[in-house]
């Protein structure tokens, strides 16, 4: 039964999935890049700042070795500088003795003052003990200079006590001061020697090592690029393969929701720049639940997978499938009008004809097809969708393969809403008509009965057919009324036959919804004595998939109507799945078999098999087997032939009002019967 909830709650669903994107038209974004191997940047920057650091340390160290090698150079070169001139105090100190002279005691002072010139450069150096050194030799100078100045007046004075000076006074000092200024200049000669050693290792340090370590550092750059470049590469491909996922089906491999729309809205713009049409089919399987339920999840995926494979095969490769979720496919057909699009969804319902080997059996998928067309049907991709799934119930629901979407029986359109107000109007305000379509008994040849259906007269529409506005009117809790209203002029109508010396039965089409109503009892009962007709001459047609579905609870209704004498009849048989265990258990008196098969008897063997076996079946149960549908005098004979008890349809005639009839009978009749007497 068409669940009208259904297609809303499905439209929802899609608004509220998780595998739309928020932003809802958007395609997903590619994901952002994680900046891949962190270790590998990592060791990039500490090779780079260990390269640096070993520069640092090479030019810093050098840099200071060098500087110690001056400094102790020219401390070195002070301390002997110092010793040279004190070698020189010496020497012109004993010229002086020998022959005194005042050139003789200006160079002496010049010596003197080279001491002390040298003496306070060796006092700059950064050596604590060094300016030590110069600091008490330039002491013992002192002592000497004054010691030299007593001694240079006594050889002035001719005085024989100089020798004595010099030997007591001069000498010591002089010793002292040439002794520690030779120290002196050797230990600075010694620092000077470690510190030029010191500064060549340097060198040979920086010359050797600094080339080791870049080297080694372009290495391990190389390696760390390679490897950062390598992760990179992946991280992209990752990317690219995330950016399929959020567009793909991973079952199927074909696009998901997102993608179909993507193209959708694309599409629709193309077809709005060059003013051309295109459509969406929309695929639901129709017994999948069963394949997932009985046979387990892993063959459902196959049959997805395989009915995915053969739709795709059967498009074009422009066109656009893509698996919606659950068991439901889409398809967009680009440039494509409503009449392509209808052969388009024929091809496909063929292509899903042939069973389906799956590891745990074989099995049928049938499935229903709902279209709809830009720009007839909506505008833009959503709306679309919605209406191709509104049709694909419509399909789903009359068993017909392939429906397109029309706003009247759309739930939720507009139009319809306005229909459902009207609806109620017009059934009190007697804008309903009923016509009859006779039945003709094959083994008798005569016109024993008529199905009553019901039209309505619509004010500005027009005669609206009961496809528009039953379904409707069983969704919109509308039905009871219809029913009683149709109940109420069938049966007067019949009384006013059965007045005129006609005895007709007449057949009521029953909702599943009213065969549940607790009323239905009383208020047939009510009708029946109203109108004064015995319940032998009323029939009552119910479907074939409202009784599966409604079995448990609609047998006590049936036993009871069956124990009053209304006749039952099983209506569109061959549609419902019903199972023979159940057609037995159930209190009917007939089976009409429904006019699809009928009328494909002649095109197709299989609907040729459906019939004949269903009026064995009719024939092993004990019931009466009407077919519908009968539109050519060769279904009329085959039917015949089978065994087939009633025959009803365009062949015969169409439904037609009560007045008609009338005249209808006495022509017909008359034809009919020569007919087949001859
Ligand atoms: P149904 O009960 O299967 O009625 C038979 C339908 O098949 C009728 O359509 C009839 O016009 C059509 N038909 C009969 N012979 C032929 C034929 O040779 N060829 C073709 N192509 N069609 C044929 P209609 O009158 O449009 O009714 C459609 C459906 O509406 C009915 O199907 C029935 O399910 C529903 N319906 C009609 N009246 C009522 C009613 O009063 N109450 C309820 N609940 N449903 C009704
Ligand atoms: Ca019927
Ligand atoms: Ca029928």
């Amino acid at each position: 039964m068409w669940d009208r909830e259904v297609p809303r709650l499905r439209s929802n669903e899609r608004a509220s999935s998780a595998e739309v994107p928020s932003a809802g038209k958007d395609l997903p974004m590619l994901p952002r890049l994680r900046f891949p191997a962190p270790w590998a940047v990592a060791g990039l920057a500490t090779v780079l700042v260990v390269l640096a650091g070993f520069a640092l340390w090479g030019a810093l160290t050098t840099n200071r070795d060098a500087t110690d090698l001056t400094r102790t150079t020219a401390t070195s070169k002070a301390f002997t500088d110092a010793r040279y001139a004190v070698g020189q105090e010496e020497s012109l100190e004993r010229k002086y003795r020998l022959q005194p002279s005042p050139q003789i005691a200006v160079l002496h002072a010049a010596a003197a003052r080279d001491v002390v010139a040298a003496l306070t450069a060796a006092r700059r150096s950064a050596d604590p003990q060094e300016r030590a050194a110069a600091a008490q030799i330039l002491g013992l100078q002192n002592g000497y200079l004054a010691a030299i100045h007593r001694m240079f007046r006594a050889v002035d004075r001719g005085q024989a006590q100089s020798q004595t000076i010099d030997t007591t006074q001069v000498d010591p000092v002089f010793s002292r001061i040439q002794a520690a200024s030779t120290g002196a200049a050797a230990a600075a000669e010694v620092d000077g020697q470690e510190a030029l050693a010191r500064l060549r290792h340097a060198e040979n340090l920086v010359l050797v090592g600094i080339p080791i370590a870049f080297g080694v550092g372009l290495l391990m750059l190389g390696f760390f690029a390679h490897v950062l470049v390598a992760a990179l590469r992946e991280s992209r491909s990752q990317a690219r393969e995330n950016r399929h996922m959020a567009l793909h089906d991973a079952l199927t491999g074909l696009p998901n929701r997102t993608l179909f729309n993507d193209r959708l809205e694309q599409a629709i713009r193309d077809a709005q720049r060059a003013r051309g049409s295109l459509a969406v089919i929309v695929v639901d399987l129709d017994r999948f639940k069963e394949v997932n339920d009985t046979l387990g999840h892993a063959n459902g995926d196959a049959l997805l997978v395989q009915i995915g494979s053969r739709l795709r095969e059967a498009l074009r490769a422009r066109d656009t499938l893509a698996r919606l979720g659950g068991d439901e496919f889409a398809v967009l057909l680009t440039a494509t009008d409503a009449a392509g699009a209808g052969e388009v969804a024929e091809t496909l319902l063929r292509a899903l004809e042939a069973t389906f080997a799956l590891p745990g059996a074989s099995v049928g998928a049938p499935a229903s097809f709902g279209i709809a067309c830009y720009p007839k049907h909506g505008a833009d991709a959503e709306t679309l969708l919605q209406h191709a799934d509104v049709a694909m119930y419509l399909a789903k629901d009359e068993h017909v393969g392939h429906a397109f979407y029309s706003p009247e029986r759309d739930p939720y359109s507009p139009d319809r809403l306005t229909l459902v107000g009207e609806l109620r109007r017009a059934i009190s305000d007697d804008e309903l008509v009923l016509y009859y379509q006779p039945m003709l008994d094959l083994r008798t040849a005569e016109f024993t009965g008529v199905e009553a259906l019901v039209r309505w007269a619509h004010p500005v529409r027009g005669l609206l057919s009961p496809d528009v506005f039953v379904p409707m009117a069983e969704h919109t809790g509308m039905i009871g009324p219809l029913t009683i209203w149709v109940l109420d002029r069938a049966l007067g109508q019949c009384a006013a036959w059965r007045h005129d010396g006609r005895d007709l039965s007449v057949a009521v089409n029953l909702a599943a919804q009213s065969l549940l109503d607790p009323l239905l009892i009383s208020d047939i009962t009510r009708l029946l004595e109203k109108h004064g007709v015995p319940p032998t001459c009323l029939a009552l047609e119910i479907t074939e998939s409202s009784l599966m579905s409604e079995f448990g609870r609609s047998t006590a209704a049936l036993e009871e109507l069956s124990a009053m004498g209304i006749h039952l009849s099983i209506d569109d048989f061959g549609t419902g799945y019903s199972s023979l265990s159940l057609l037995k258990r159930l209190p009917v008196d007939e089976i009409k078999i429904d006019k699809s098969f009928v009328m494909g008897m002649d095109a197709n063997a299989n609907d040729a098999v459906i019939v004949r076996s269903t009026v064995d079946l009719g024939r092993n149960l004990g019931l009466r087997v009407v077919a519908e549908g009968v539109d050519t005098e060769r279904l009329l004979s085959r039917l015949r032939t089978l065994g087939c008890d009633s025959a009803q349809g365009f062949l015969l005639s169409r439904p037609i009002p009560a007045g008609e009839l009338e005249d209808w009978f006495g022509t017909r009749v008359g034809r009919r019967t020569s007919r087949m007497r001859a």
